[in-house]
């Protein structure tokens, strides 16, 4: 991830004011009503990323982005991308999102999303089977399991609240058994368990195979509560760190789904990443068009995994990178991103959502991750992105009128 930073302009400053100070309302056709900035007038922005547009006369005279498009955008927390004459500037403005309180399908999906989570996640759970051996342990439905656990990593409660939650569960039919909340800890220490929260993953994500077709790649850092001796080479100090572990993922750009997950230790380079998370999404049934990922992934294998799966790559090349390396591939992408920068900026910038969605799980279900071992910390990561794709999938069924269906036979 790059970020340069640079001396806003006058009219991104006005575009700051205008998504600080005002509110925008987003239109369930993606288009939004932004207030000019005096508040006496409303235009209507088209923030579509290939040509945005807006009704006010400043649009109308330059055919470029105006401070609405800007505010828009900036609401949206898309990177803005300015194209000189030598360089790039790329930065993100994060400015908190008041707007959404406002809009109707998004308030609406906020306030049944605890009802639908819980019936969505046990529709999953109920698809999974049963075949983890326990010796001599008191055998818990695994099913139950993943329920509670995932039910806990949503509600973010105490201990003590949770159990009177799943108590709420179990009454309902949701569980079969009520598991002491130590059992769940146990279970998470379980290799067994990894594979089927995969398996979930997938499936929650399923529902939105049709609407995506454009893909991001990125990977992010979760702490945990261990400790590591860390040696700074560079200042020569010894301090205690929070280890923690890598997250790599690829979420389609439209609605912040999850197709596919990998979980690693902090030191594994991300570039090797990139093809199995291809593959896999694809696998699960995702089409994907174009997929984009920053210059740590660009490699020839890279490339060519995008294309083999049908898509186009929009990866960032390095400045230090050859032009030629004996592949067609390869130099027809160098040539795209250092001649055509605008046009590959076009496709590039979609990126920037797969930052959104790691922002989105650790703001909703916690960047930390409480389990003291390591398959149990994976087992915790993991139930945060199915709960990601769960709210994903709840709010899509507001605003773009999916029906989820889990373990349907199209998938
Ligand atoms: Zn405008």
């Amino acid at each position: 991830m790059e970020t340069v930073t640079r001396q806003l302009s006058e009219r991104e400053n006005k575009a700051l004011a205008i998504a600080t100070h005002t509110q925008l309302i987003r239109n369930p056709n993606n288009t939004w009503i932004v207030p000019s900035q005096s508040g006496a007038k409303t235009y209507t922005v088209n923030p579509d990323p290939e040509s945005p547009n807006c009704t006010c006369p400043d649009f109308e005279n330059r055919r470029a982005r105006c401070k609405h498009v800007l505010a828009v955008e900036i609401v949206l927390k898309r990177e803005i991308i300015t194209v000189g004459n030598t360089q790039t500037v790329t930065e993100t403005l994060t400015v908190k999102q008041k707007y959404t309180q406002e809009w109707p399908a998004y308030n609406k999906a906020q306030t049944h999303e605890k009802a639908h989570f819980i019936e969505f996640l046990h529709q999953l759970c109920s698809g999974i089977g049963e075949p983890i051996q326990t010796n001599g342990r008191p055998r818990l439905p695994l099913a139950d399991i993943i329920f509670a656990a995932a039910y806990k990593t949503y509600t973010m409660v105490s201990a003590r609240r949770f159990t009177s939650d799943l108590r709420d569960a179990l009454a309902k039919g949701y569980i079969s058994k009520l598991p002491s909340y130590n059992s769940i800890f146990d279970y998470f220490q379980m290799e067994s368990v990894t594979p089927y929260l995969r398996q979930l993953i997938t499936q929650s994500a399923l529902p939105l195979q049709s609407i995506e077709e454009d893909f991001a790649v990125d990977s992010s850092g979760f702490s945990t509560t261990n400790y590591v001796r860390w040696f700074d080479v560079k200042y020569g100090n010894n301090e205690d760190w929070h280890d923690w572990i890598k997250m790599h993922l690829i979420c389609g750009v439209k609605t912040h789904v999850v197709a596919s997950v990998e979980i690693s230790r902090a030191t594994k380079h991300d570039s090797p990443y990139f093809k199995p998370l291809v593959e896999q999404a694809v696998k699960a049934g995702f089409n994907m068009k174009e997929i984009s990922a920053d210059k740590g992934y660009i490699s020839m294998k890279n490339l060519q995994a995008a294309v083999d799966n049908g898509a186009m790559p929009y990866i960032a090349f390095k400045s230090n990178t050859q032009p030629d390396r004996g592949s067609d591939l390869w130099s027809k992408m160098f040539h795209f991103y250092n001649f055509k920068r605008e046009e590959f900026m076009a496709h590039y910038h979609k990126r920037s959502n797969v930052e959104s969605v790691f922002q989105m799980i650790k703001s909703k279900f916690g960047e930390k991750l409480r389990s003291k071992n390591e398959t149990a910390q994976i087992n915790e990561a993991l139930t945060k992105v199915l709960c990601h794709n769960l709210c994903v999938v709840i709010q899509s069924m507001y605003e773009l009128n999916v029906t989820p269906e889990f373990w349907s036979e199209a998938a």
